[in-house]
């Protein structure tokens, strides 16, 4: 292969940390690829550094390199970063890597993310030993639990742990100092929209006293997945926009989103009757914002202008129906 030279992708954006905004770099590299694999929805399968392990804690370094030549330190205060998979995975992302991304971002909080089982005193301590300066929340570990029922988690997304799994790398976590993020997902497969919000309301206020933040990811069809087959046949609509909004103004806890895809039909989105104040785009900048502020008085205006709007949404909340699946062999 073709040596990485930068990231497969890295952003300067903003992101709401322990209630303050701060300036964020985010950067997702390519490793050696994700160990389970398997997530029905996941399109990150194809992005896999196959290279023997020297070669790939050369490649995983040199795309660190770019990031230092093509951003200054002071244009962001927190570190965000992902790879194909988990960054704490030695398999994936060998240790002398850790080492790296935490002289890199040496000073500043970072957030990691990582699948629960690779959430160990280890992985955590040879990150911390060189990132952590004395600074504020020096690691967030961000981990994919997407929903707190192990039912759904096993049969609609395939995920391979538990939230038992999570609670122990949750305490594995905050035993080092550690904090931890929780990504929810909001209609995965075979979900109905009702049990979709359901879940999702179910999975916020059971993930509360295990998380220190929490983030609703809204289901989009990525290309290549078992997803996408199932949405090209009409099996699957990704989650309303309004299932959202009602989401996240009924949650007693900050959950923060970011609606990727929304208003294309591969992402979120309402139904077709849409009016000046709710247009999808519009109440994406809602959440987005909401998602930095705090503030629900944006979703309220969206919600309180698409009163009209939400017909085929209270329609498919109140008719649709689930898909037959045997509890047994
Ligand atoms: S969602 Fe995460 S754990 Fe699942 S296959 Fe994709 S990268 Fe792996």
């Amino acid at each position: 292969m073709n040596r990485p030279i930068k990231p497969l992708a890295s952003w300067k954006g903003q992101d709401r940390f322990f209630g303050e905004v701060k300036s964020t770099l985010t950067a997702i590299f390519l490793s050696g690829g994700c160990s389970w694999n398997r997530c029905r929805m996941c399109g990150y399968k194809n992005d896999r550094d196959c290279s023997e392990k020297p070669e790939l804690i050369e490649h995983m370094k040199a795309q660190v390199s770019w990031l230092g030549e093509n951003f200054k330190s002071d244009e962001y205060e927190l570190g965000k970063i992902f790879t194909s998979g988990s960054v704490f995975d030695p398999n994936e992302v060998p240790l002398e890597v850790l080492d790296t991304f935490g002289t890199f971002f040496a000073g500043k909080p970072l957030v990691a993310e990582s699948r629960c089982e690779y959430v160990t005193e280890e992985a955590l301590e040879r990150l911390l030993s060189t990132l952590d300066s004395g600074q504020e929340h020096p690691l967030t570990v961000a981990i994919g639990l997407e929903t707190t029922n192990d039912a759904i988690r096993e049969k609609s997304i395939d995920k391979g742990n538990t939230f038992e799994d999570f609670k122990r790398a949750a305490d594995i976590a905050h035993k080092a100092g550690v904090s931890i993020k929780a990504y929810l997902m909001m209609k995965p497969l075979f979900l109905t929209e009702r049990e979709a919000m359901e879940d999702m309301q179910k999975s916020i206020a059971e993930v509360t006293p295990y998380a220190d933040m929490i983030s609703m990811n809204l289901c989009t069809v990525q290309g290549k997945t078992e997803l996408e087959q199932y949405w090209q046949r009409g099996s699957f609509r990704p989650p309303y926009l309004w299932s959202a909004v009602k989401v996240l103004l009924d949650s007693d806890v900050f959950v923060s989103c970011d609606p990727v895809g929304g208003g294309f039909k591969r992402g979120p989105h309402n139904g077709d009757k849409q009016v000046e104040g709710c247009l999808d785009k519009e109440i994406v900048s809602a959440i987005n914002e909401y998602s930095l502020s705090g503030d629900k008085s944006v979703l309220q205006a969206v919600w309180d202008a698409g009163a009209d709007c939400r017909e085929e949404w209270e329609f498919v909340l109140e008719n649709e129906t689930s898909w037959n699946m045997p509890l047994t062999k």
